[in-house]
């Protein structure tokens, strides 16, 4: 059994005695990460404490609107005597700076987080890493106002994209309303960031969307490196598409493929039946959660394509198998 209390009672020594901290979170970041360096960055600053928020691929263009993101910055600072590490489930997935970091603290909710922190509070069954921290923040003697909230509530909106997961909880939805209660903007926040959608990026999703496949449950698409090009997209994600596979109807798996420079493709899954996708993130070397996973692969698009969709149509076959078995 894990002794909460007792993590959180070290995690609240460790916040209170730094002086200069420097939170983290992972490369290709999304709302999560974001939301939860800004969230943990503005309550401990607010105590009077140094902080820098690192993220190694720079804030995206579409989280700027948020107060405290000006906080967000690209490089290490010269002195810290603090390491938290938030929502990111490997340490490698810190980015470079991961080599020789001693992380004291990781927080997440990556059901594949190997626990690589000297303490580790990683909550599985939470929608997102920022409800974690709404979760916790009081209980570490950290203040919670408007800025703290509605960072944290983005956090919230955008993992579960629009509170539409299958691991939305009355607990999260009471979470939330705490965080409103608290002055965060939920119609503004969730129109920024699940509605609104930049021109470059419907361009985007129109070329791959070109080129949309199908075979039994599974469904797949690409984007390439080209397309970025043509629809002048200057981000390295995937401009939200594989949130969009994953509504399409009878689409139990989706797989989104996203070429990279230097033969690299990052690949997506999403899944809407019981199959759990991080097992098949984890088999190439990724990770995620049961309903969403990713893997950073090395290959041309075409060699991974091939690998990825071969394993993926096998577990989806054996799962169907197994599913037919339990209802005889
Ligand atoms: P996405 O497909 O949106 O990039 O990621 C889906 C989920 O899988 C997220 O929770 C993300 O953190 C995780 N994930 C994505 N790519 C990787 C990866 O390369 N390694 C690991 N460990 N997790 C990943
Ligand atoms: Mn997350």
């Amino acid at each position: 059994m894990t002794d909460l209390a007792g993590i959180n009672a070290r995690i609240r020594e460790k916040l209170h005695a730094c002086q200069h901290a420097l939170i983290l979170s992972h490369i290709r970041p999304d709302g999560d990460a974001i939301g939860s360096l800004i969230g943990l960055g503005l309550a401990l600053q607010a105590t009077g404490k140094q902080v820098t928020l690192m993220l190694e691929d720079g804030l995206p263009a579409k989280y700027r609107f948020l107060e405290g993101s000006d906080l967000i910055s690209k490089t290490t600072p010269a002195e810290y005597d603090l390491v938290i590490a938030l929502d990111c489930s490997n340490k490698d997935r810190l980015g470079k700076i991961s080599a020789d970091l001693h992380v004291d603290i990781n927080i997440d909710h990556h059901i594949t987080n190997d626990n690589y922190g000297e303490i580790n509070l990683v909550v599985p069954e939470m929608a997102a890493t920022t409800a974690i921290l709404a979760d916790h923040l009081s209980e570490w003697g950290l203040p919670l106002d408007k800025n703290v909230a509605s960072a944290l509530l983005m956090g919230i909106l955008t993992d579960s994209i629009g509170f539409r997961t299958v691991n939305v909880t009355p607990d999260l939805l009471r979470i939330s309303a705490r965080l409103m209660e608290l002055g965060a903007d939920m119609p503004d926040l969730y129109n920024r960031t699940l509605v609104s959608q930049s021109y470059p990026s419907s361009v985007l999703w129109g070329l791959a969307l070109g080129r949309l496949q199908r075979e039994n449950g599974l469904i797949w698409t690409v984007i390439t490196l080209d397309d970025r090009k043509k629809a002048g997209y200057s981000g390295r994600d995937d401009a939200d598409l594989t949130n969009l596979l994953s509504a399409i109807e009878g689409s139990e798996i989706s797989v989104l493929f996203n070429e990279e420079k230097d033969d690299k493709v990052k690949v997506s899954w999403r899944s809407n039946a019981s199959i759990d996708v991080s097992r098949i993130a984890q088999f190439f070397g990724g990770g995620g959660h049961p309903p969403a996973a990713g893997a950073d692969m090395s290959g041309s698009l075409d060699e991974v394509r091939k690998k990825v969709l071969e394993k993926t149509k096998q577990m989806l076959k054996e799962s169907k198998t197994k599913g037919e078995l339990r209802n005889e």
